[in-house]
This record gives C-alpha cells, structure tokens and sequence, in this order.
C-alpha cells in the first residue's frame, strides 16, 4: 500500500534506486537506458561528479534564504552566466523552481508591463492549439491539450487558440512551407483584431513543440512572420523553451535558429538538467525597466525563488555544458540521430512521421501512412509503447496529443546530451522493437 498520491492512481511504478550517466536503476536491479531525460530534463545525464559536487559545496556555504530579505552569491552567478548568452536585449531573469512556475510568471510580468505603462486594457492571451505550457491555472489557459484543459476549462482565463505550426498535418498539399508560415501568421493576425489589437497582452507559444504533438519544429519564417505581427500590434512575444530551451535542439537557445528575440521567454528543464527543481524568465531589458520606474515592483513571488541549491546545480551544468561544447556536440549528433531513426523506423509501416532538431526527435504513429489515420484511443497504443519500452530497459516518453479532435500517439525522444553515438544507436533500435511489436498488434485489434 502505498501513501504517495501517484499520477495513475491503479498503478505504482518501478522504485528508482540508483542512477549514473545514461541509466537509472530500479529497486528489482533493472537498469533502463534513458532515452528521454525524464520528460526532457536530463541534459548532463545521471549523477554528474562536477554538479553533485558544486551541490556539495553550495549546501556547506549557504543552503536557503528568502528573497525578500537577501539575494545570494549563486543566484547573482547564475543569471549573469544566462544573461552573458542570452537572445539580444535580455537584461534580467527571474528564478523560479520550475516550468509551470516560468510560465505563470511571465504571464503576470506581461501583463504587469502593460498595467505599468498605462494599457490596463490588455487583458487577453493568444496561444496555440496542441501545445503544453504547464499545469497551473495560468499555464493550463494558454496551454491548448484539449485533454489536459477540459475538466478545468470552467475556470481557466480566457484565452484564445490559433493553429500550431504542424506541416504533417495541416500544411496544404499546393502550399510552400514559407506559404504556410505566412497563412498561420495571418490566422494569429486575425486573432488579435478580432480580439482588439489594444486588448492583447501576448502572443504565448513554444519555439519548438514538445509535450502535446510530439516535436512540432517551426517551418522556415513563421516566427519571423509571427514576430512581426507581434510587433505591428504592441503584442509582447512570449517564447516558452521549457522543453525545447538550454541546448536541447542543437543551439542554446531554440528561438536562435529562427531568428527571433522574444520578449519573455522560459526556460526550465535542461537549466538544472533534473539535479533540482529550477526554471527562469529572462526578460527583455525595456520590461524590467518599466517596471522598475513604475510601481518599482513585481507584484508576484514565491517562496523558493531564486533557491541556491537550484542556482548552484543550475551554474554548475551550465558551465560543464559550456565547457564541453556540448551544445555543438548536440547539434552534430543529434543530425546522425535523425538519420539512426530514419533508418531505423522511417519505413515503418505504422510511423506516420520523424521529426525533430538536435536530440528532441517525436515520432508519430498511425494506423495507415496514406490516411494518416491515428489509432483508436482506446488501444492505448503510447502507454504500450512506454511500458514495452521499459520491459526492453529504455525510457522513452510515449503521450497522446489531439489529432483532429481525438488523441493521437506520439513518442517523445530527449537523450542526454552526454549520449554516445553508440547509445544513440542503441536506442533507435530498443525503439524500432518496440514500436514495431506494440503497433502490429494494434493495427491487427484495429483490422478485427
Ligand atoms: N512549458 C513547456 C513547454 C513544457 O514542456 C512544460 C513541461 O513539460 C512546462 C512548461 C511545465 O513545466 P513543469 O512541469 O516544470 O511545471
């Protein structure tokens, strides 16, 4: 009997015991290759001799204090080290302890930017559909899972949702991808009128897509496009890179291989690579110095802001990753790696699509490659994928995003960055097994 409030409430997992570099080990001894850095997390992997001894160091010196009466030396460290490489015109971050956190906050900071400078009227977000900004209240009204939203929509803030950028499925047979760039940045456009262009407070959107559709990456020029709509309109850009942020498609920052400096962007996962709960909001300098000639205060706050364990086990990544070149190794590899899973599972006959940047790769699967047909729900195809993949000893991260209007199955691949060319391959084929064995039987129950 267990008394932890599990997520599937039937079912207790596996015990994770131990861990080291690519492998978590469970209490029966079973060691699972890790495929997906938990939900994206991991970025240095298991056990880090370097992090776990600046964690070491920073508990010995100062382990809390409130940021209300002190800042820390840590925490002043780790935002000049994100300011040093952040996009263009960034000046300052907010530390939070985690994604969800990131998000809430900068929706506040926006609209707290617009009551400051006398546009108390901006009231509305724009977002997108099949997207994931987090599960708080704030974060779950621009999110746009329709599964996670439904049972809370009643007391979500409203927000409005345009189209994602998802060429498989809703870019035009007769329409270049510049084309459908252009087409989504006018539906977003029509959004903001048909809302009042002086009502909308952002526009909210992840720069690569992660945790709904399985890694929808950006065509060429939609964020452009979409920054100038944006700007013809005093709407602030928002850029989430919880997941897709902090090296993980192959350039620190997502929002760099667009092209585009937001105005508000997040990032939490990769920042402490899983070593402690901590995420951030870097904000652009004319923001922050609104506010400070303003009320002179950011009307939000947590208990755990700016946390110095966070802070040390964040620095301490950042600077192994930096020192490592890590993010470069990403970059390269992670293009060996599409072509692994290309190789691997591109002929499937249940693959629908491989897609991907760096090492965040989604893969979605289908009943038929010509229809593009998604399994029946009820099949639970992702979650059999998930636990066959563990029986394998590989932790992959299977979900099920909304493909015209039902859930459809995907599954989310977010290695390590310390990930050998060996484990990359190790990992395309534990993969390719399993989607193979749990799809066949699925299209077989499907064709009964
Ligand atoms: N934003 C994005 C893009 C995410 O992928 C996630 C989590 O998956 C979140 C926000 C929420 O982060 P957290 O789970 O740390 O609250």
């Amino acid at each position: 009997m267990t008394h932890v409030f599990h997520r599937h409430l039937r079912q207790t997992p596996p015990v994770a015991v131990g861990s080291h570099g690519m492998f978590i080990r469970d209490a029966e001894g079973r060691e699972y290759l890790d495929a997906s850095g938990g939900a994206a997390v991991s970025s240095l992997g298991h056990a880090h001799p370097e992090v776990m001894a600046a964690m070491h160091a920073q508990i010995d010196r100062l382990a809390y204090a409130h940021t209300s009466f002190f800042t820390s030396e840590v925490a002043e460290q780790l935002a000049d080290e994100l300011i040093g490489s952040a996009p263009e015109g960034m000046s300052h971050v907010y530390l939070v302890s985690g994604g969800s956190e990131a998000v809430e906050s900068a929706l506040k900071m926006a609209r707290q930017y617009f009551v400051e400078i006398g546009q108390p009227q901006r009231t509305h977000f724009i977002a997108r559909r099949q997207s994931y900004h987090g599960n708080t209240l704030g974060a779950l009204a621009v999110g746009g899972n329709a599964w996670r939203r439904e049972p809370f929509a009643p007391i979500l803030v409203p927000a409005t949702h345009v189209s994602p950028c998802y060429p498989y499925r809703e870019q035009h047979a007769d329409e270049s991808a510049e084309q459908y760039g252009l087409r989504l940045a006018a539906e977003l456009e029509a959004a903001i009128l048909a809302q009042g262009a002086d009502r909308v407070i952002a526009f909210v959107a992840e720069t690569v897509g992660g945790a709904t559709a399985g890694v929808l990456t950006p065509v060429p020029g939609y964020f452009k496009a979409v920054r100038a709509v944006c700007d013809r309109y005093g709407v602030l850009l928002i850029l989430d890179e919880v997941m897709c942020g902090m090296g993980r498609t192959g350039s620190l920052h997502a929002c760099e291989q667009e092209g585009v400096v937001p105005d508000l962007m997040t990032v939490a996962k990769g920042l402490g690579g899983g070593y402690q709960p901590v995420g951030a909001v870097l904000a652009q300098r004319r923001i922050v110095e609104a506010m400070s000639k303003g009320s002179g205060f950011f009307q939000h706050g947590h208990t755990y802001l700016g946390h110095p364990m966070a802070c040390a086990a964040a620095l301490a990544v950042q600077q192994v990753m930096r020192r490592d070149g890590l993010v470069a190794k990403v970059r390269e590899d992670g293009l060996a790696f599409g072509r692994m899973l290309a190789d691997a599972l591109g002929a499937h006959p249940h693959v629908g699509d491989i897609r991907g940047r760096g090492f965040f790769w989604g893969i979605e699967l289908v009943v038929d490659r010509a229809s593009k047909a998604p399994f029946d729900p009820a099949l639970k195809v992702n979650a059999t994928v998930k636990k066959d993949a563990m029986s394998r000893g590989l932790l992959c991260y299977p979900f099920g995003g909304t493909v015209d209007g039902r859930q459809g199955d995907h599954v989310l691949l977010a290695p390590p960055f310390i990930a050998t060319r060996q484990d990359l391959q190790e990992i395309a084929a534990r993969l390719a097994a399993s989607i193979d064995a749990v799809t066949r039987a699925a299209a077989a129950a499907t064709a009964r």
